[in-house]
């Protein structure tokens, strides 16, 4: 098993197949679906780019799969059920010569979903692998998979590192290195949802929550989206108090987590002592553990009093 941060992963990627080393069927595990799905991605890019050094993420190869265009990688994307007849389209597939590529690449995504039936048929596949394809099973649930499957895979485990997080995200979202940073750190959050969060009005709020008068105006929670909203907020307190504490004690800048409001918490720390801090901290972790039951009219007004108690 490899286990490894992306930019590891994807490093042994380029040196195994420089060497010729790659072997045919991988596993990816761990590490969100999101990042399972770039790294297969990179690997079904690396194999068949046509630029340099590959994968050069701008070639028609390289940008077609990016966009799940290209011919020879096939993307089977599972809706809870992988049957046999897919099994055999994926058979078909595999047997034809490639369009143009060296390498046909076969990603199945969710690959813990393959019915009984078809996980049997293609452990057949597997047992004699056409020799210019490549299978990525992709998998949240790797004990869900066949062992006789695992044993014919080589299994790659991906550990996401909040770097990994800030390099994707800076492709996705257009904010400045500071607010990637602390958009990354925001570490209960997925990827897909921190897009979501820059996309909608939630990021602008999150900075006028530390003006005390624009907190008032944030006080509008209705249904089921506005608790995930106040759940964000909170936590972006909760960094944010973290951070005050952390110039309190060590006044050390390069250590805040939310460098994009650090005028902010330069000034807030000048009004509150360090035991005020912990005392709001410990009492916004209890209002944070019970974000999913507490009514939010109440919450709001509570986090609101507690930030801006003296
Ligand atoms: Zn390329």
């Amino acid at each position: 098993m490899r286990i490894g941060s992306l930019s590891k992963i994807e490093e042994y990627f380029k040196i195994v197949f420089e060497r010729g080393r790659l072997v045919s069927s991988y596993i990816f595990t761990g590490g969100g679906d999101k990042f399972r799905i770039e790294e297969a991605k990179f690997l079904a890019k690396l194999v068949n780019c046509t630029g340099n050094p590959k994968p050069c993420g701008y070639c028609s190869v390289c940008q077609k799969i990016d966009e799940g265009i290209y011919g020879d990688v096939l993307f089977i994307e599972s809706e809870k059920r992988i049957s046999i007849g897919t099994i055999r389209y994926i058979q078909k597939f595999a047997s034809l010569k490639s369009f143009s590529s060296p390498y046909k690449v076969i990603i199945i995504n969710e690959a813990q979903y393959l019915t009984p039936e078809a996980a049997n048929a293609f452990l057949k596949i597997l047992e004699e692998p056409p020799s210019h394809v490549i299978f990525i099973l992709l998998t949240s649930e790797l004990r869900n998979i066949l062992p006789t499957i695992i044993s014919r895979c080589q299994v790659v485990r991906l550990k996401i590192r909040r770097s990994d997080k800030e390099k994707f995200l800076s492709t996705r979202v257009n904010l400045s290195l500071d607010q990637i940073r602390a958009l990354a750190t925001l570490s209960a959050l997925k990827l897909k949802e921190s897009e979501k969060i820059v996309k909608s009005s939630l990021w602008a709020r999150r900075k006028s929550i530390f003006e005390k008068q624009k907190f008032i105006r944030q006080l509008s929670p209705k249904g089921n989206e506005k608790r995930k909203e106040f759940s964000f907020l909170l936590q972006s307190v909760l960094y944010f108090l973290r951070d005050v504490l952390i110039i309190k004690l060590t006044g050390d800048e390069e250590k805040i987590i939310s460098q994009d409001l650090k005028t902010y918490i330069r000034d807030y720390s000048r009004h509150y002592d360090e035991e005020d801090l912990i005392e709001k901290l410990q009492l916004l972790f209890e209002v944070y553990s019970e974000r999913e039951n507490i009514n939010l009219n109440v919450a709001y007004n509570l986090v609101g009093g507690l930030l801006w108690r003296r």
